[in-house]
């Protein structure tokens, strides 16, 4: 829904300085263009469409002489030639019609109103009644309508009746709806054995490694048949194309299922709404170093993973809090507190020598993550 309103400007001494050179260029390239369709009429009986009427504005403007104009958005003096074009296709519309239509007048510096167009796209509305114009920065401003969500159109500047006015068409964009999160928090533990281990509100949550099911399973092992058939093949051969497209095309198959498995896995995530999110400041680069887990992660997408839930819960407004890469997630006991320093990678359950907790390794690591929240 498109609304034509109007925003009273409140410009500080060297803001309205700018208005009134933007104002006066767009007066001064309207009082040119005119000149030149005159002169144009004159000598063959028709005006230069607009096209050509901006050519001969850039030539100009790019002259030692006019130099001046360059101080203006462009935008500026193009939409003066623009506004000129109009009246002159009303003008002549209205000719055709039969109707009486005046031609367009030059505008001198007393009678017409000042004004100038400035970029719509640019109108930005900031908090404290600021808003920022191109070329010109934040300037005060007091409106009647609420400036929240809306798009300008048509932004005019314009000097009417002592008093600094922009002139546009807003159009109220549809409000996202409000996401009502849950009073529990979440720790998330990702790694290599489940892509995901997760806790909220202390519930187990598991998200495996796609990479270790069974149609992945068949996929690599297709991939492997044919890579191996490639290397048989004569280098460019008709067959060695054939099977170059298919390990291709099986390749294109797995890594679109692992992304489009992360895309899942975050959005499943971040849908249970928690309060808080806290994830591992994983070293991400330091795992990459050792052979064995490099290419795990990297088949996991750990980073993506990462992102897509740090930028799904930005849109939610849950918090993200990460967890000191030295904080102990694996070793601490999520019952006791004891921390087991000696526990080794291969070990999947968490047995507490302390006070006897047996539990599973990556959901304790996502209780202890869980816990940081509070
Ligand atoms: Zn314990």
């Amino acid at each position: 829904m498109y609304k034509a309103i109007v925003i009273r400007l409140f410009p500080t001494k060297t803001q309205a300085k700018l208005f009134w050179q933007n104002a006066g260029t767009a007066r001064w390239t309207w009082n040119w263009g005119l000149a030149l369709q005159k002169k144009s009429y004159s000598e063959t009986g028709k005006i230069l469409n607009i096209n050509a009427l901006k050519r001969k504005f850039t030539e100009i403007r790019n002259s030692e002489e006019f130099k001046w104009l360059q101080e203006v958005s462009r935008q500026v003096e193009a939409n003066a030639l623009i506004d000129l074009n109009k009246a002159y296709t009303n003008f002549y519309q209205k000719l055709k019609k039969g109707e009486r239509g005046g031609l367009p007048k030059f505008k001198s510096k007393g009678k017409s109103i000042p004004s100038f167009c400035t970029r719509s796209e640019r109108v930005r509305v900031y908090e404290k009644n600021l808003l920022s114009l191109k070329k010109i920065g934040r300037v005060r401003f007091k409106a009647e309508e609420n400036l929240e969500n809306v798009k300008f159109y048509n932004a005019r500047v314009k000097f009417e009746g002592g008093k600094w006015l922009l002139k546009c068409a807003v159009e109220v964009l549809p409000k996202k709806s409000a996401i009502i999160l849950r009073g529990v928090k979440m720790g998330i533990d990702v790694g290599v054995k489940s892509l995901a281990v997760v806790s909220c509100g202390r519930r187990k949550r598991v998200f495996k490694n796609i990479n270790r099911t069974h149609e992945m399973g068949r996929l690599n092992k297709q991939l492997k048949h044919h890579k191996k058939n490639l290397s048989r093949k004569k280098k460019g051969s008709k067959n060695y194309l054939k099977e170059k497209y298919k390990v291709q095309n099986i390749y294109g198959r797995i890594k679109r299922k692992r992304h489009e498995y992360i895309q899942q896995t975050a959005r499943k995530i971040v849908n249970m709404r928690p309060k808080v999110i806290v994830l591992e400041d994983l070293n991400i680069q330091g795992m990459m170093k050792n052979r064995h887990l490099a290419r795990a992660i990297a088949e996991q997408n750990l980073y993506l993973l990462r992102m897509l839930i740090e930028r799904k819960a930005k849109d939610f407004g849950i918090k993200i809090k990460l967890a000191d890469r030295f904080f102990p997630s694996s070793k601490r006991c999520s019952n006791c507190g004891h921390v087991k320093k000696d526990l080794k990678l291969s070990e999947r359950i968490y047995k507490c020598p302390e006070c006897g907790k047996v539990i599973d390794r990556d959901f304790n690591a996502a209780l202890n993550l869980e816990r940081l929240a509070y």
